[in-house]
């Protein structure tokens, strides 16, 4: 693990077959107890009644300072966060780093607008930076620009509206705020994946992720963008990316996503009426997504890629990309990376066979990180009445246990 500055020389041969088909080795860090808790969470979550209902309740009980918090922790938070801090999360850090899988450390607090608050997730941030320098299992660290800045202003960056004298003093203590953070991560050689949010905050957050980059990205990339290709316009702009690093001479790093906020982004559109900014179908995403996988291999001299996500066929796809260019398994500029407490069989199966691997693991109070955890229920319910892949794979493994 560990990323390196080394160009695309194999750095071994490494070119092991991977399955996702192994719920063996796909679930072996998990005993009989937790595999059964898994189960029943995501045989839970598989309800999309049962998710509609118990996010409103939850986020009612929590408006109403109801104690509901521990019933959150006991369940739901317990299979995809890692702790409330990050002295609490290194128990799953170390569990991931057995299996030779990073731990990302993301803190999970959104939605704050004071400066006390934007600098208190500045100064948490740094210490993720820290963890990560005396922790092999923390490759790389993450972070929200609006956990830094506050949305509002974002916004109105990205919209180029003249920012009032005491907007402009706000935005440079946010880009000071942004600065710390990525010249501790240089310094510490530990890389930085700035996240990608709304479309309509996502102007300010790509002009600031292209400068760092062109500051920090000279000999290999210590910043990361992150394109949502549920947008029709990224593969393009991916293009551009690439001129631009080649003309400036640094390195391009690229965390490739889908992306989180297609309901609320089309609602949007439709209640201001411009046009949507998202692909016209899943179909198109998808096409763009694995267009953006081929992109960056044809230009690896210069581009870092993390593919973030959870779809066999893109993760497949890469795979099979890699082993007809020769490409070794671990080879140093690509990652593979899913959600902590999601498509197990992928990440464990993708790091048995050699693959680079990490996972976010989000951590943070409780109450703080409930709109993330709705967001994973919400991708977790089933689809037209089919029992999710997850779900699936974990009664397969059950029921290979019984047998065994
Ligand atoms: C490591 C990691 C980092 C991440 N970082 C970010 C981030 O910075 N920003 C962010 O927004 N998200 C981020 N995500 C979340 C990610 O966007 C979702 O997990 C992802 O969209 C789910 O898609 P998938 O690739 O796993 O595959 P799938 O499950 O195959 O795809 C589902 C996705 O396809 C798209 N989609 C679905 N229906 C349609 C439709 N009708 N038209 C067009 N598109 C459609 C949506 O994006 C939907 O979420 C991250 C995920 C991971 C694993």
């Amino acid at each position: 693990m560990g990323m390196s500055s080394e160009p695309t020389a194999p750095v071994s041969s490494d070119v092991r077959k991977v399955s996702f088909d192994d719920t063996r080795g796909a679930f072996a860090h998990l005993s009989n107890q937790e595999l059964r808790f898994s189960y029943w969470v995501f045989k839970l979550m598989n309800s999309p009644l049962v998710v509609k209902i118990s996010s409103q309740l939850g986020l009612l009980a929590l408006k109403l300072h109801l104690p509901v918090t521990w019933m959150i922790k006991a369940t739901i938070y317990r299979q995809f966060c890692g702790g409330e801090s990050i002295v609490d999360s290194r128990k799953s850090v170390q569990k991931l780093g057995n299996a030779g899988i990073g731990a990302i450390l993301d803190y999970s607090v959104e939605g704050l607008s004071h400066e006390k608050d934007l600098e208190g997730t500045a100064n948490e941030l740094l210490q993720v930076l820290h963890e990560a320098e005396d922790d092999p299992n923390i490759p790389i660290g993450c972070m929200k620009l609006s956990g830094i800045a506050r949305f509002a202003l974002l916004e109105k960056v990205s919209s180029k509206v003249q920012l009032t004298a005491e907007e402009q003093a706000e935005w440079e203590r946010a880009q000071g705020r942004l600065e710390r953070i990525c010249e501790k991560a240089a310094s510490l050689g530990v890389p930085m994946y700035i996240d990608a949010e709304e479309t309509w905050i996502q102007p300010a957050i790509d002009q600031l992720a292209e400068t760092m980059m062109q500051r920090f990205n000279s000999k290999r990339a210590i910043v990361f963008t992150t394109l949502q290709m549920y947008r029709h316009d990224r593969l393009a702009y991916f293009g551009k990316l690439i001129e631009r690093a080649r003309a400036e001479k640094f390195r391009l790093g690229v965390k490739l996503v889908r992306g989180a906020y297609l309901e609320k982004e089309n609602e949007r559109a439709r209640s201001k009426g411009y046009p949507t900014p998202m692909q016209a179908s899943k179909a198109n995403t998808d096409q763009d997504y694995d267009g953006a996988l081929d992109l960056a291999l044809k230009h690896l001299d210069c581009v870092e890629i993390c593919a973030g996500t959870h779809n066999e066929a893109s993760c497949m796809l890469l795979v099979e990309h890699m082993r007809q260019k020769g490409l070794p398994n671990n080879h140093p500029h690509i990652y593979f990376s899913q959600l902590y407490g999601m498509s197990d069989y992928m990440s464990y199966n993708l790091s048995g066979s050699g693959y680079n691997v990490t996972k976010y693991l989000p951590y943070g109070p409780v109450k703080a990180t409930v709109p993330y955890l709705i967001r994973r229920a919400e991708e977790n319910t089933a689809i037209a009445g089919q029992m999710s892949k997850e779900l699936r794979m974990i009664q397969q493994e059950q029921a290979r246990r019984k047998t065994s």
